[in-house]
């Protein structure tokens, strides 16, 4: 049986008009951001957001701002009949749609910059990357104004920085972490995991494998964590993975491990596999 896609807007003004009328009728909004190319993760959201709002808007952009020059902007995958397949599926009230000219028309000149939380990890290795994000997500928590947001700790990092912007910056919404979906053999669920060939599929469950055993190791021997990570970075190599970085992090702050993990505290790594660069994360098991 096929069910219709929820009604697709392109502007600010047709968004606020429709948040407007369930506002009037005291129905609470749930904002899903994401890129399109709509996979399992993204559904994970979508069921997260309708658990606690009556009403769930899905916003598709590919944000120009977040792709570095040498990025793949251009080749990032927009299978829009899919994507409008997937949001019939998951009953979303709306998906919001807008161009790129709509959301950055001519004269804007705006950088929503969080310090801190963006200067390690990926914020080291793709400059400017979450400027942006941050640029990004306020403007949607504006124009939509939704009670609650939903983010995937995929992007962990991302994550802690758009709490920081939302709170910093009073927009008043509730952002919501969702944990990462994955596949059967632990790969998370990534819109760019198209680009895997076949041989570097089997290869790439290896990250999580990898992080998995790492954050148990560091658990029973916090002190070795430093030994620990350098043999784990060698191991990813010979497995084929090229590590731009493995590191510990404090997982609210971000701030470099202390080595104490009375506080929770994360595993986070960025890899290399042929063309395709894979993230993924990790809690570290409380000592
Ligand atoms: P993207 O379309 O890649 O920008 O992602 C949109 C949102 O979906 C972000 O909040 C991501 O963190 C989240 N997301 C992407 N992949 C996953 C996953 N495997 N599990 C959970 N959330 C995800």
């Amino acid at each position: 049986m096929s069910t219709q896609h929820p009604p697709i807007v392109h502007t600010v003004a047709a968004l606020r008009e429709a948040v407007a009328g369930w506002r009037a009728r005291r129905e609470s909004v749930g904002l899903v951001p994401t890129m399109g190319a709509l996979h399992a993760g993204h559904r994970a959201l979508m069921r997260a957001a309708r658990a606690r709002n009556s009403r769930v808007v899905v916003s598709i952009f590919v944000n120009p701002k977040q792709f570095g020059p040498n990025e793949d902007f251009a080749a990032y995958p927009r299978p829009e009949g899919a994507d409008l397949a997937v949001l019939a599926e998951e009953a979303a009230d709306l998906a919001f749609m807008p161009g790129v000219e709509e959301v950055y028309p001519p004269g804007f000149t705006t950088t929503v910059a969080v310090a801190g939380l963006t200067e390690g990890l990926c914020g080291a290795h793709r400059p400017g990357h979450f400027d942006g994000v941050a640029t990004v997500v306020a403007k949607l928590l504006i124009q939509t104004a939704p009670d609650s947001a939903y983010f995937g700790e995929k992007d962990y990092q991302q994550l802690q920085i758009v709490k920081r912007l939302a709170r910093d910056l009073d927009i008043p919404v509730e952002i919501v972490g969702v944990p990462i979906v994955r596949e059967a053999d632990g790969l998370a669920l990534s819109s760019r995991n198209v680009y895997l060939s076949a041989e570097e599929r089997r290869i790439a469950p290896a990250l999580y494998a990898a992080l998995r055993e790492t954050a148990a190791a560091v658990a029973v021997d916090p002190h070795r964590a430093g030994a620990i990570l350098t043999t784990a970075i060698a191991s990813l190599g010979k497995a084929g993975l090229r590590v731009e970085y493995l590191e510990l992090r404090d997982a609210a702050s971000l701030a470099p491990f202390s080595g104490d993990l009375s506080r929770p505290a994360r595993l986070l790594a960025a890899v290399h596999l042929g063309r395709t660069r894979l993230i993924d994360n990790v809690p570290v098991p409380p000592g």
